[in-house]
């Protein structure tokens, strides 16, 4: 069900006019015409009503082609906001953006260690309302709320199936917001999100297919066609962290082995670190925890890489060219035009990169393939949040999306 002010736009020539003037304004009526194979009068009629309700304006006038000069149109992005939050599992980050992804108001609200589905949602709703109150922006100015939701979602209901840091199941997070707020509501799991932020605001011009994934405590991951994120058949695409490479290895939290997650995520570096230095291995790590093994975290070993320690350096090196082996078969199996990579493991980049390359260079079945470009993410931890926030416009500005 939609809601609100976004109800008005579930027009297809709408959707398609305003999509073109995202990407090509300033644009002309008569352009947008041209463009779209839509009818003058048509382009007239729609221009009309999508400036009666804000979202376009008519800006400076453009070069003329003989005869009058065109007025030209562009987007009003400050005349609606979008609300974003990325839920779990520690916090749930709250973002406010105008139609463009500028930020508006930021914060952040600790999530409790042991909650219940109840608890969860009312922190959910106290960020909203907070956000809400902060930007004072009438609410049918508001085009609708994103959750980035922590754990495994059923995308078609909005609800949190299966959140294993926060130990919580079946969380009715569209039903409960939209009751409460009567706007829009849509739900994602975040790394998904996060690559579809990644794809809308990363600064990635001209990507066509996109995989981005997120090395952090665990590890996850979104594909993005055309401007569309896949889904699969039961929301389990994307689910990259669980893709096995060592058949052997350490055993995973969802009770298989070897998982690319047992290798490369920031608690299994870690863990991996304080074996080999508990059997005696030497290094600059022991010094900067003054000995406390427990103590080490993956900061430090880049800390430490940082400050030419050989072991820290071989360290990420080694998790470098697991996450290499993990894009190659990402490469064989999707062939996207790029991958970006992001989450906390991703701020080793000086040491990772090289050999994630490497590894690439030395698996990859064709020379494209070899040298499928893998970035780092610009846009950090707010990547989710914007992500949320990129679910909503995607509805509005892209026709193909429409459901
Ligand atoms: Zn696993």
């Amino acid at each position: 069900m939609q809601r609100g002010s976004f109800q008005w736009m579930k027009s297809i020539n709408k959707t398609i006019i305003l999509n073109k003037i995202r990407t090509s304004g300033p644009i002309s009526r008569a352009d947008i015409a041209k463009e779209t194979s839509l009818t003058p009068p048509t382009v007239g009629s729609i221009v009309k009503e999508l400036i009666e309700q804000g979202i376009v304006m008519e800006s400076q006038q453009g070069e003329s082609q003989g005869g009058r000069k065109p007025t030209m149109l562009v987007i009003n992005r400050e005349e609606f906001f979008v609300i974003g939050m990325d839920a779990g599992p520690k916090t749930v980050d709250c973002l406010v953006t105008n139609l463009a992804g500028e930020r508006k108001c930021d914060f952040s609200l600790e999530l409790e260690e042991e909650l219940s589905n109840e608890a969860f949602l009312s922190v959910l709703i106290k960020g909203v309302e907070q956000m809400l109150a902060t930007v004072n922006k009438p609410k049918e100015k508001i085009i609708g709320i994103g959750v980035a939701m922590h754990g495994v979602v059923d995308v078609q209901n909005g609800i949190g199936k299966y959140a294993p840091n926060l130990h919580l199941t079946d969380i009715p997070i569209k039903e409960v917001l939209e009751d409460h707020f009567d706007l829009t509501v849509k739900v994602e799991n975040d790394a998904r999100a996060m690559a579809l932020g990644e794809s809308w605001f990363g600064g990635w011009d001209d990507t066509k297919s996109m995989l981005a994934v997120n090395i952090g405590r665990g590890i996850g991951g979104g594909i993005v066609l055309d401007g569309t994120l896949l889904h699969g058949e039961h929301d389990i695409a994307g689910e990259i962290g669980h893709m096995t490479l060592d058949l052997y290895g350490r055993p995973c939290e969802c009770g298989s082995n070897g998982c690319f997650q047992t290798l490369a995520s920031g608690p299994s570096i870690e863990q991996k670190v304080q074996a080999a230095l508990q059997n005696g291995e030497e290094s600059l790590i022991l010094d900067l925890v003054e000995g406390k093994i427990e103590d080490i975290t993956g900061e430090i070993i880049y800390e430490a890489a940082v400050n030419g320690d050989a072991f820290a350096i071989r360290t990420w090196t080694e998790v470098g060219m697991y996450i290499g082996v993990a894009c190659t078969n990402l490469i064989h199996t999707v062939n996207p035009s790029r991958i970006v990579l992001g989450g906390g493991v991703a701020n080793a980049k000086p040491f990772l990169k090289d050999s994630i390359q490497k590894t690439i260079q030395n698996r990859g079945l064709t020379k494209e393939a070899k040298q499928t470009e893998v970035e780092f993410s610009r846009l950090g931890k707010a990547a989710s949040s914007l992500g949320a926030i990129a679910l909503l416009l995607v509805e509005l500005f892209q026709p193909e999306m429409m459901n």
